[in-house]
């Protein structure tokens, strides 16, 4: 895990923040999402300055391993002068090594937050989930320790002030609280009364703001007004292809009935029942976007109102195609 640097803000690795999530719902299934309804409460990672360092450290990594049920897994926790905040050696187990930058030996209560990166690791390891490129891999990490319920402990690590600033882990504070409002909208948690640090609260806010849009996208009936508008003027498009393409940088993909393949990934998974109109009464168009929880990409037919149920994540949408 890296630390040390200036803090990058923003929302620089979206798209693989959500590609994480989709691959979290692929490979645990909507069932064993759903045992992590409960996320690591702050009094079971408490780490106190009177604490014994190393008996302090195993207990809080025996607390996370209980997190993620992975009873056999022992984690030996060492500390060292290094370059990275930490390490841990993904062997076969089931002991795992995990090395602790020597500075968190005067930071102890950001050791929760270290290890609940590490030990999802671990976790990941034993799913034989990974990322190509170490980068992806890192960010595939964050994003599960934060979905699962471990991550907002990295969040609540960021620190700013006039001095000094500190971040742990790979994701923005901002993509951070991206992932944790997801998290709290599927298991109705409201993460913000855990945080001690008051950057990591704001970051959470904007992150928030940020996960609400992707629920206000066309064809989403929630969509607000602007967005409706350009939806239908590219509906328009779609079914006159002489008129010029549809705009680029949307979220959803117009295609033919029948076409399989077209518009970008299909709708695996996806079951729509149609809430009005009749039939295919639009020529058979057909639209696929990303499922606002999961990010699977749902695809249903062109035909106004629309029920349509994510196959992966379970989330009923409402639209207006
Ligand atoms: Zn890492
Ligand atoms: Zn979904």
């Amino acid at each position: 895990m890296a630390s040390g640097g200036p803090v990058e803000h923003g929302y620089p690795h979206l798209e693989i923040v959500r590609a994480s999530i989709t691959a979290l719902y692929r490979r645990l299934s909507y069932d064993t999402i759903h045992t992590f309804d409960t996320s690591v409460a702050p009094v079971d990672v408490a780490f106190h300055d009177t604490d014994d360092l190393h008996l302090g450290a195993q207990r809080v990594a025996r607390e996370l391993v209980r997190h993620y049920r992975l009873p056999d897994a022992r984690l030996i926790v060492g500390f060292r002068e290094m370059t990275h905040a930490a390490n841990v050696e993904l062997a076969a187990g089931p002991e795992y090594f995990v090395e602790l930058n020597d500075r968190f030996r005067t930071h102890r209560r950001d050791i929760g937050a270290a290890l609940a990166h590490e030990v999802t690791h671990v976790y990941l390891h034993r799913l034989g989930l990974s990322f190509p490129g170490v980068r992806d891999n890192e960010v595939l990490t964050d994003t599960a320790a934060t979905y699962l319920g471990a991550g907002w402990l990295l969040l609540d690590a960021y620190r700013e002030d006039g001095a000094s600033s500190q971040k742990l882990g790979y994701l923005t504070p901002e993509e951070f609280g991206y992932v944790l409002a997801k998290r709290a909208r599927v298991f109705g948690e409201d993460p913000s009364v855990w945080f001690t640090s008051a950057q990591a609260y704001t970051a959470y806010t904007r992150g928030r703001a940020r996960a609400r849009r992707d629920e206000e996208q066309p064809p989403l009936s929630a969509a607000g007004w602007a967005g409706r508008r350009r939806y239908a003027r590219d509906r328009r498009r779609a079914r006159e292809p002489r008129a010029g393409g549809v705009e680029r940088g949307v979220p959803y993909v117009f295609s033919a009935e029948g076409v399989p393949g077209a518009g970008g990934g299909g709708g695996a998974g996806a079951g729509a029942r149609g809430g009005g109109g009749a039939g295919s009464g639009s020529g058979g168009l057909r639209v696929s976007f990303p499922c606002p929880t999961c990010h699977q990409r749902i695809r249903v037919p062109v035909r106004g109102r629309v029920r349509a149920r994510c196959g992966l994540c379970r989330t009923v949408l409402e639209c207006d195609t």
